[in-house]
């Protein structure tokens, strides 16, 4: 039975990572990995996150089960934070916790596949996982183009895909920081975006993964805000992964707003029942943690001065690469001043990368993807030299 399974391709970015442990070289580059890195290059735990850690452990007496909706002080805790004062638009949203904001994606998509649609439609390049997401749920992914060659959005493309939706479509957007290209919406964008929806009725699926990375907290959340005003209904999937580095511990949210207050219980009763079928309850630890973080205002404080750090730390790189635009012409580098996040998308061909990698150890997606985190004070200067070696 079992030897009728196809051997699957490989995941292409640990390939990548495996081929980057092997290099010797002293000075090599890892922009592969989609995690967020120090000046140093290391991802290390958030000291609030330890603080967090520590109280849970002196505190916790009971690793007793909790339900499919897992902690809901951490679903509540991070509401203001997402959905701004009136967290719960009138009694409209509800969360509940999921495994990352993988298992939050993974929700939303079956819960919206339960309440009968049968087609996605969403911006590419994405995050791979969203069409694998899609397929392995059952529904179909109808694509549109998310970025235009100067490195915006492209918005004709969404609104078409909003107003070509039929009655059974639904339209994924990332919230912020766009994987992998980095580039977002500008507000009035969102603002087109929004009254697309609220004039088709289309559902939206809103992906939050990287809160926080872009330009702050609030203006990361401006254009889901203005989504989430205009229209009747929406599915949220979050992630704490990042922005809090929770990486492994798997820590995501999912949240529903639904047309009226009287309507959210059959529908997290929908969520909670496919959860249950899923992964029964999601690990607790990561979102416990981060519900004493949310807690405490000396921790909150903390939290937000590593997540201010972090996102300066992206923005500091970003210029630097946009000022070196004349460097490598062609790569139009400037855009990434302006683009937000982790992840930039850059216009190289196999050839080049494979020269980055060779000539001067430096290691990204063969997409061109890079991450933005993965580069630093120490390392700079030599990628943008590879850069216009590369591009000469
Ligand atoms: N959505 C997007 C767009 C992502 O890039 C990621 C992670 N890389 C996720 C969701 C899921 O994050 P996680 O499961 O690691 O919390």
């Amino acid at each position: 039975m079992l030897d009728r399974l196809q051997a699957q391709a490989p995941d292409a970015l640990l390939a990548l990572i495996k081929m980057h442990a092997q290099d010797p070289r002293e000075d090599k580059i890892d922009l592969g990995v989609g995690v967020y890195r120090t000046n140093e290059g290391a991802t290390p735990v958030f000291r609030s996150i330890k603080k967090a850690e520590q109280k849970l452990i002196d505190e916790q007496d009971s690793k007793s089960y909790l339900g499919p909706e897992g902690d809901t002080g951490f679903t509540a805790a991070l509401m203001p934070y997402i959905f701004g004062e009136d967290a719960t638009m009138g009694g409209r949203i509800e969360g509940m916790q999921t495994p990352g904001g993988t298992g939050a994606v993974r929700l939303a998509v079956a819960l919206a596949k339960a309440a009968g649609v049968t087609r996605v439609h969403m911006g590419v390049p994405s995050w791979p996982n969203h069409a694998q997401i899609l397929a392995d749920v059952g529904v179909e992914t109808v694509p549109f183009t998310h970025a235009k060659s100067d490195g915006t959005a492209d918005l004709e493309a969404v609104l078409a895909a909003i107003h070509g939706a039929g009655p059974n479509d639904a339209v994924l957007l990332h919230g912020c920081c766009h994987n992998p290209t980095g580039v977002d919406y500008t507000l009035d964008q969102w603002e087109a975006i929004a009254a697309a929806f609220a004039e088709t009725g289309v559902l939206p699926l809103l992906d939050i993964a990287y809160h926080g990375l872009g330009q702050g907290l609030d203006e990361d959340v401006a254009g889901i805000r203005k989504v989430l005003a205009a229209v009747p209904e929406a599915l949220i999937a979050y992630s704490c992964d990042k922005n809090f580095g929770l990486y492994r511990d798997r820590v995501g949210a999912f949240y529903m707003m639904a047309k009226e207050a009287s309507q959210l219980p059959a529908i997290v009763s929908n969520a909670n029942a496919l959860a249950r079928a899923n992964w029964s309850m999601p690990p607790d630890h990561g979102g416990a943690a981060v519900r004493n973080v949310l807690r405490d205002p000396a921790m909150t404080k903390e939290w937000l001065e590593e997540l201010d750090d972090m996102r300066a730390r992206m923005r500091r790189v970003r210029a630097r690469l946009a000022a070196a635009d004349n460097e490598a012409p062609g790569l139009n580098l400037a855009a990434l001043g302006d683009q937000n996040g982790l992840f930039a998308m850059l216009p190289l061909d196999k050839d080049q990368i494979a020269r980055l990698r060779e000539d001067h150890g430096i290691y990204m997606a063969g997409s061109g993807r890079i991450n933005v985190a993965g580069l630093h004070a120490g390392n700079t200067e030599k990628f943008i030299a590879a850069l216009a070696d590369v591009t000469k």
